[in-house]
Formats: structure tokens, sequence, C-alpha cells
């Protein structure tokens, strides 16, 4: 059964202090967004700062930005991401989309800023048959470029784990950590872990040996301290399949398991999460049974 939002925000409540929620909509208004969050209970939320499937930039306005801190204020939501545009690939071998590209990091991380989003996340990229090792080192050296262009702070950007479908980078630890170590300005970079992604990409979580292993290798290869935003998926394809599909939690291939020892460790407590499933439709609220099935996992049995 799915919860109506009253009852979520009361297992919001009771679930203590945890940073979780959604990606939502900027339907309306940027704003929107934060708003929507709040009224299932939310206490944390990613964005598209613009239309995320096309190159056009969009200019924020003044009222763009002072509704969107108004909103900040109003809802309490600070843990905020701002995800970028798929069409991004710092690693293409075309030197021409790497330089559309690098502006269009740009401007994600410019307006982010300008709205005081802390976390810009971003997919690494794909080499596009150049090979890894050089696709690794372009999507550093495009970062380098940008943070010597921008030298005053920006927001983090995170660079996510990926499922590894066809050429795309990062969905070893080790080329998230290749492209890492030749950042000059690491304090400004981090990690987005994806559970749907790793999976995808052959990192076992469905249950307590397999997390465990998962996580001394994320801690071995990247450091915890990197891990500063987690997407909660379930994963429609096997482990290992390298195919990108997300499936309701619980009710893929990792299971509510797997959901269970994210939700109850404590080396992640602090650390925003949110859902990119499926949303459903008004009479079937899907955020609303995602929330409250991982809200449910915290302090069920285990
Ligand atoms: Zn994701």
């Amino acid at each position: 059964m799915i919860p109506d939002r009253n009852r979520l925000k009361e297992l919001f409540k009771a679930a203590g202090q945890t940073y979780l929620g959604a990606h939502f909509s900027i339907a309306g208004g940027i704003h929107k967004a934060l708003y929507t969050g709040q009224s299932y209970g939310c206490t944390a939320a990613q964005i598209f700062t613009k239309n995320a499937t096309t190159w056009k930039e969009r200019q924020l306005t003044d009222d763009d930005i002072s509704e969107f801190r108004r909103a900040v204020a109003d809802t309490g939501i600070t843990r905020i991401a701002a995800h970028t545009s798929y069409l991004i690939n710092l690693a293409s071998p075309d030197r021409e989309k790497r330089d559309r590209s690098r502006h269009a990091l740009a401007e994600e991380l410019i307006r982010a800023d300008a709205l005081g989003v802390p976390y810009v996340v971003h997919h690494p990229g794909a080499h596009m048959g150049s090979g890894m090792e050089k696709g690794v080192d372009l999507v550093a050296k495009e970062v380098n470029e940008i943070f010597y262009r921008h030298p005053e702070r920006t927001p983090r950007l995170l660079l996510e784990t990926t499922a590894g479908q066809g050429t795309g980078i990062g969905h070893r630890f080790e080329q998230l950590a290749a492209i890492i170590e030749r950042i000059d300005a690491q304090d400004r970079v981090g990690i987005c872990l994806d559970t749907c992604h790793i999976f995808a990409a052959g990192y076992d979580i469905r249950n307590e040996n397999a997390y465990r292993e998962t996580m001394a290798q994320f801690e071995a290869v990247l450091g915890m301290e990197r891990l500063l935003f987690i997407h909660l998926n379930d994963s429609l394809k096997a482990l290992g399949s390298r195919v990108d599909r997300h499936a309701h939690i619980g009710q893929g291939a990792i299971g509510p398991e797997g959901f269970r020892l994210i939700m109850t460790d404590p080396k992640l407590a602090g650390i925003p999460k949110v859902i990119e499933t499926r949303k459903g439709s008004d009479k079937e609220d899907c955020d609303a049974a995602n929330l409250a099935r991982l809200l449910g996992l915290i302090t069920a049995p285990a």
C-alpha cells in the first residue's frame, strides 16, 4: 500500500536524522522541486538546473535565484545536488564536442553556485573507442581547465559511479580514482555512488558479506571521505550486466537487504541519499512508496 504524504512525514520524523529525498522536477520553476520534496517530508533533493536533454543553457534570472534560496530557507532542505546534462562528454575524442562539454559543465557549476546548491553530480563520460586510459586523462584535463578558469570556489563536483554501458568511464572504482588523482584541486571533487550503477557494474551489495566487500573496495580505492552523495536505485538488470535500468527500491535484482544495509550503515548516516526511480502517476505515487520502503528499512529487524 502506498502511504499518503502525511504518513510519510511521520516516517521521516521517526527515522531521526537522515538526509533522504528524491530527484524532483523543476517544471514551473526550480524552487518547485524543493516544495515538492517538503510535501513528502524529504531532507535531501536532487534537481536539474536546465533541460538536461538539450545543449541549450538556461540563464538564471534574479527571480529564479531568490525564489530558490527562499525555498531552501522555507523547506529546510539544504542537502541538494544538481545533476548535469546527459549530453556532456568530457572524454570525447572530438575536440569540438569536448570544448562544448567543458563549457556546458562550467555553466552547470555556475548555475548551481548561484542557487547555493553544494553538489553537482556528473557522469564522467564515454571514451567512444579511444580507450579507457585516454578517456580518464581527458576528463581530468577538462576538469582541471574548468577549475583554472574558475579559481573561485564552486560547488563540489561529484563524479558518479556508472554502470559501464558501452564505452562509459567510471564503472570501476579505479577509473574514478585515476581521474581524481590527475585533478589538481582534489578538494573540489568527490564521488556520488549510485547503487544501481555499481551493481550493474559488478559490485554486489545484496547481502552483508557482499556489501562489506564492496564498501571495503570503495574505501581502499577511493576513500570514504570522498563519498558525498548517494543515489538509491534498485536495478532491473543482473549483477555485472553493465546495463543501467533503475527499478523501484527492493523490487529489482538488488532487493531489500542491500538497501537495509545502506540505510543502517553508520558510515553512511550523514551522507545525503536520493532516489531516481520512476515517478508513477497521481494515483500511484511511486516516490512515496519508495521513500516509505527505505525509511521502513531503518527500523526493520535484520
Ligand atoms: Zn544516478
